[in-house]
């Protein structure tokens, strides 16, 4: 991803309107990419320090970014972790009806 095409996806991002696959190569793209982040960080303080600044919540942008980066990542290797059990479990199906026609 480049950062024509990270930036547009930025606002998608805090929206949580990505889906995975495109979520986490914009993290990729965004945590080595410092003029993204910078991007990111601004767009992450105009949505959400204003309904913030409504409620008189304390906002730490920084951990909250952070949070929200790591988040997708995590949830990349879950998904990674899940497709890889599903593989699991369907070889061990095939295995058993294989072992159990002999
Ligand atoms: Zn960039």
């Amino acid at each position: 991803m480049d950062c024509k095409e990270a930036q547009r996806c930025i606002h998608l991002f805090l929206k949580d309107e990505l889906d995975l696959d495109t979520a986490y190569q914009f993290v990729e793209h965004i945590s080595s990419c410092s003029e993204c982040m910078e991007e990111l960080t601004v767009e992450y303080l105009l949505l959400e320090g204003i309904s913030r600044l409504e409620n008189a919540e304390d906002i730490d942008v920084q951990s909250e970014l952070e949070d929200r980066l790591n988040r997708t990542i995590t949830r990349k290797k879950i998904y990674k972790q899940l497709k890889a059990g599903l593989f699991l479990v369907g070889s061990m199906i095939v295995c058993m009806f294989l072992l159990g026609g002999v």
